[in-house]
């Protein structure tokens, strides 16, 4: 599931690539996850040009000059892709924006569990959790003081904590672990048992893994913003493999279908 630092990444690429650039059609294959009535969707998009394209949390907003935005929830398989050349259409594609530029934006999905909305005039109020999201662990807000203020009001499992919207938008599974492997601290802590140390190191581990991960994966993604390449990691998806650190096994737990990954002997 694409998280903070791929959505950044798939961002800043588009920034770049597609502002003032206009959609000239519209075809829509597979509606199951356009959540607004299909003419509106084609209608508001088909003459428009993009104008700023931002992240909130894990959602994509593809603002356009006719005061409509166009917002992305990837959820678990949802990928956007960026075609410069007519190329193999993926059987999951659900649809194509026809650019001015002679490129494509296309919307795939092996799942069809992501959900793309409309926004009108800058009302989100309609788009489920996205009003409800916490600070951005990469702005200026996420600030150690507000972290720990934060912190003392969440109880619960570390992990659940860092990774509730509501809290800290953009973090998810994945990323999670990664960043309690930098910290030291294991997921499965009570988050009321932290000391302030610890409280601090897990605020500079937030914004490193993010800010690090999200250099390493402009690097490698280029024009290919369809694709995750995760191999960077040091313990998520890395189940009995070496720990780098003490080369202990890495644990791996699947307490409700989604995977934990940490070192026991690392993360206390
Ligand atoms: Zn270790």
């Amino acid at each position: 599931m694409p998280e903070l630092p791929e959505l950044e990444v798939i961002k800043n690429f588009l920034n770049q690539n597609v502002i003032g650039v206009k959609i000239e059609d519209v075809k829509v294959r597979q509606p199951l996850v356009i959540r607004c009535l299909l003419n509106d969707f084609t209608a508001s998009l088909c003459d428009n040009s993009f104008r700023q394209v931002e992240r909130r949390g894990k959602f994509l907003l593809l603002h356009l000059e006719k005061d409509v935005s166009l917002v992305i929830n990837l959820m678990l398989s949802g990928r956007l892709q960026y075609i410069r050349e007519k190329s193999h259409l993926n059987p999951k594609t659900c649809f194509q924006l026809i650019l001015s530029n002679q490129t494509e934006l296309r919307y795939f999905d092996m799942k069809f569990m992501g959900r793309i909305y409309l926004a009108k005039n800058n009302d989100f109020s309609h788009i489920p959790q996205f009003e409800e999201l916490g600070m951005d662990p990469l702005s200026g807000e996420f600030t150690l003081e507000r972290f720990r203020e934060g912190l003392k009001n969440r109880w619960g499992m570390i992990k659940n904590v860092i990774t509730n919207q509501r809290f800290i938008s953009g973090i998810g599974n994945a990323y999670s672990d990664e960043i309690l492997f930098m910290a030291g601290i294991s997921p499965l802590r009570k988050s009321t048992t932290l000391l302030p140390q610890e409280i601090e190191r897990l605020h500079t581990a937030i914004r490193k893994v993010l800010s690090d991960s999200i250099d390493i994966i402009s690097k490698q993604t280029g024009e290919n913003i369809h694709k995750q390449n995760r191999d960077f990691f040091q313990v998520h998806g890395r189940g009995s493999m070496n720990c780098a650190i003490c080369a202990y096994p890495i644990t791996e737990l699947k307490p409700d279908g989604k995977i934990t990954n940490y070192c026991r002997v690392c993360q206390k």
